[in-house]
């Protein structure tokens, strides 16, 4: 299997919303760009919400079949590792090994002697195409990158094998991330992680650096957008090197973990993949759930109730709500309004408040990041929740498609170069 060059990373947290998603796919094609839908959902998420990974099989599966899409698709078992990868092996065909927990762990004895042995290349000055200066390394920059990144690549090779043992090797796309980490990894790091996965054969297509800045849930980036595009660009410069120089396979592009929304960034997206023709894989699955609250606020009557009492219960369990997202989440709680405040709202101001727009004066990043980690709340209500879907489904869907075609698919794929 070989990713095609753009993917898009969708899905839902109840799996509601695979054709609305597929709809913007589709709409996109018809305005000139393939975009691959790529259903996908952490193994946290299937925890919260009490789902299987088979449930994303089908919900992928049956919108492609309804819609008749005849292009690729894949269902992505996202942040996985050799403690949960066993569930996921029937049912997807993309897989993201996070190792991520594993940077920073020391090498088997040896191994970062090796590594250096066999690349005397690493050391001294190294000239990428498409990086005006050239990295100037010496041993021990390659022995500390090696120190924290080994252990993690050597992990990554163990899940990967296991995974080909009950797949076949080729019968699925692999993707390795490290983007749940503090630190962000520079270009030079980048260049040993990939030495390092293509002496383990790992054929990793797609790969999740951490980059700079923060990537907190639902809301846009912070950070400095100039330095995010330096790197984006150093970054795919040094992924073309390393599938020139190591074998590694001639689709390998970056992915993005988004985290929702970070729309700052897009432009430096787009310029870095129309600089190298690279192709990009962008992971923004979260923002559809509240576009599924936004939906279910614009139908007002009992759809608006709901997403009301949604956000009056998140309220009051914000605090355990939050804690798994710590690291991820800027929420200032003064800045949060009461549910007496919300319960009077109607539609227009539950979903200005909600709806990632920042030019709106009314758009309230605290009320949108709670609701962001709020679905273990709907997941609660069970049916009361699900059927409520049913009966809103027609603003439901329209605010899915709108949002993944209007505020990322163009701005990444379609906006005219200037
Ligand atoms: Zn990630």
């Amino acid at each position: 299997m070989q990713i095609e060059k753009y993917t898009f990373g969708v899905g839902d947290r109840f799996a509601r919303q695979a054709k609305p998603q597929l709809q913007a796919c589709i709409a996109a094609a018809g305005e000139g760009v393939e975009v691959i839908p790529t259903w996908n959902k952490s193994h946290r998420e299937h925890l919260t919400v009490g789902t299987r990974p088979r449930t994303v099989r089908q919900a992928a599966d049956s919108a492609v079949k309804d819609l008749d899409w005849n292009k690729p698709y894949y269902v992505d078992a996202d942040h996985i590792n050799l403690d949960t990868v066993d569930e996921y092996l029937e049912t997807s065909d993309f897989f993201t090994l996070d190792v991520a927990y594993a940077i920073g762990r020391p090498p088997d004895t040896g191994a970062i002697d090796s590594l250096v042995a066999a690349h005397p290349e690493l050391v001294g000055s190294i000239s990428i195409d498409g990086i005006d200066e050239p990295f100037e390394t010496t041993r021990e920059d390659v022995e500390r990158s090696a120190g924290q990144f080994l252990f993690a690549v050597q992990e990554a090779g163990r899940i990967y094998r296991h995974i080909e043992a009950a797949k076949g090797s080729g019968n699925f796309i692999t993707e390795v991330s490290m983007d749940e980490t503090d630190k962000p990894q520079s270009p030079a790091d980048l260049l040993v992680i990939l030495v390092a996965l293509a002496g383990e054969g790992v054929p990793v297509q797609t790969i999740a650096p951490k980059f700079t800045g923060r990537f907190n849930k639902g809301v846009d980036y912070v950070g400095d957008p100039s330095q995010f595009s330096k790197e984006f660009s150093d970054d795919i410069a040094v992924l073309r090197h390393a599938v020139a120089t190591y074998g590694l396979p001639g689709t390998l592009k970056l992915s993005v973990h988004s985290g929702s929304d970070k729309f700052s960034i897009y432009d430096a997206i787009r310029a870095g993949i129309r600089r190298f023709d690279a192709g990009v894989h962008v992971k923004t699955a979260g923002t559809n759930w509240l576009e599924e609250l936004i939906g279910l606020a614009e139908a007002g009557g009992s759809g608006l109730q709901l997403a009301k009492d949604v956000y009056s219960q998140a309220y009051a369990a914000r605090d355990a709500l939050c804690a798994p997202y710590a690291a991820v989440i800027d929420i200032d709680s003064e800045r949060l309004p009461s549910p007496s405040e919300v319960n009077g709202w109607g539609s227009l101001q539950y979903t200005a408040a909600l709806r990632h727009d920042q030019s709106c004066p009314d758009f309230n990043p605290h009320f949108r990041q709670l609701l962001h980690v709020g679905y273990k709340i709907a997941a609660k209500m069970g049916e009361r929740y699900l059927g409520m879907l049913n009966a809103c489904e027609e603003s439901i869907s329209r605010n899915v498609t709108e949002n993944l075609l209007s505020r990322h698919i163009r701005p990444l794929f379609l906006t005219p170069w200037t």
